[in-house]
């Protein structure tokens, strides 16, 4: 089974953003069983579009096209496959009743052009979209027996149909014998090369289960698949090889499937009876953030206090004044003060401080831009890790709260 990927929009052709979309159903049906050949990318264009979907026609079994379903009039896709395949398009008053659902649920008043969205070619299987307003589509043409699948581009939207619909699709039109299941091992602190040197074995002898690394904002998740007559006998198979190398992966595994690091350290918290008490400053409360994300948080957090300048760290978190001025404000001196500090303020179990040098500005001869100290103080007294991350602003915060989250859970 031949496969090409397409993905549409003129931002990918002018690098405004980095195609996600590709590699996720590359890595996905690769691991189906399917083999991706060709991988096209194509602006808004109704001319190139066609020719890119008619040449993807003739050299692959299934099509699959990302991006532009949407309610603009850029959001060509649709037209251009139905137009391609000779089918005319129709109101399909499910997905139009679908769509003002969605904005009524927002109390939003749902604009007249979003009803192009459920303009459906004839003889299509129309695919829900559950966490957006544009359908999917999947043509068969009756003619030459192949298929073009259209899915939005927006990648949350693109990843969630891909796996609630289209892989139980392909799994009934092509028969796959039995079950086909995956597990995510997420990990954190541990490199691509290092990750992988540790479970080489594995990855070198894989044939089913298979196991695909997969490198995820400073995370790198594991995926096992395995194929098997049934679902309980290919999660087996899972367990059996998850048994094997999470012994080698140790401590840095911090979830399955959709677990975040933040839930795995509201587990920890709660175990340990401990509440927990942040005092940020490079990060802006970015950490709290986090742990905010996960429902049911006010059990264990207390709460954080973003002392971003120093007098907020004097005043507000109990920083002496001698530290800031002897130390500096990025010092581990001054992290591992502020944890105190904010653990007291706050009568927590634990108290996090964190401080550092985001940049792009900031950096001294001894200081560079990403050096960032996390202190975490506790009943058996207080840790303080220093870090050289690198990147830009932005990044820098963001690994830094992954960071500190990662130095909670131990
Ligand atoms: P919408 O209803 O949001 O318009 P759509 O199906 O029409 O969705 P596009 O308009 O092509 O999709 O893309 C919407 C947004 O989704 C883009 O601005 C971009 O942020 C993201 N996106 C689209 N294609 C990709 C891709 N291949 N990789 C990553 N992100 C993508
Ligand atoms: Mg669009």
């Amino acid at each position: 089974m031949i496969v090409e990927l397409v993905s549409t929009g003129t931002e990918l052709l002018l690098g405004q953003i980095i195609n996600t979309n590709a590699p996720f159903l590359a890595t996905r049906l690769n691991e189906l069983g399917f083999s991706v050949i060709y991988q096209t990318t194509v602006g808004d264009n109704r001319d190139r579009m066609k020719l890119v979907l008619k040449t993807a026609l003739e050299r692959a079994d299934l099509v699959i096209t990302t991006g532009g379903l949407g309610p603009t009039q850029g959001d060509i896709t649709k037209e251009v496959t139905a137009s391609l395949l000779g089918k005319t398009l129709y109101l399909d008053e499910a997905s139009a009743k679908q769509i003002e659902q969605y904005f009524a649920t927002r109390r939003t008043c749902m604009p007249s052009n979003n009803l192009r969205q459920a303009m459906m070619p004839e003889g299509a299987r129309i695919v829900e979209n559950t966490c957006g307003t544009a359908p999917g589509v999947i043509i068969e043409d009756e003619a030459t027996g192949k298929i073009i699948i259209n899915l939005p581009g927006p990648p949350h939207e693109c990843s969630a149909m891909f796996e609630t619909s289209i892989v139980s699709y392909l799994s009934e039109r092509f028969g796959f014998q039995g079950a086909i299941v995956s597990r995510v091992l997420r990990t954190y602190g541990l490199g691509e090369s290092a990750l992988e040197e540790r479970i080489k074995h594995y990855i070198l002898s894989q044939s089913n289960p298979t196991i695909a690394l997969l490198a995820r904002s400073g995370e790198i998740h594991v995926r096992i698949t395995a194929q098997a007559a049934s679902e309980p006998k290919a999660l087996q198979m899972i367990h059996d090889l998850e048994s094997q190398i999470r012994p080698l992966l140790g401590e840095h595994v911090f979830g399955i499937d959709e677990d975040t690091i933040e839930m795995s350290v509201g587990k920890l918290l709660l175990e340990k009876k401990l509440s927990a008490a942040l005092a940020e400053s490079c990060t802006g409360g970015l950490v709290t953030s986090r742990i905010t994300d996960v429902p049911g948080s006010s059990r264990y957090l207390t709460g954080s206090i973003v002392c971003y300048s120093n007098t907020v760290k004097v005043e507000q978190v109990g920083v002496a004044e001698e530290i800031l001025a002897e130390k500096g404000a990025v010092s581990r001196e001054t992290a591992q003060s502020m944890a105190q500090g904010i653990r007291e303020k706050f009568c927590a179990g634990v108290g996090i401080g964190i401080t550092g040098i985001a940049g792009p500005d900031g950096a001294t001869a001894d200081k560079p831009v990403g050096l960032v100290y996390i202190a975490i103080d506790g009943p058996a007294g207080t840790n303080c890790y220093e870090h050289y991350f690198t990147g830009a602003r932005t990044d820098i915060k963001n690994r830094t709260a992954l960071a500190a989250l990662s130095h909670l859970r131990h």
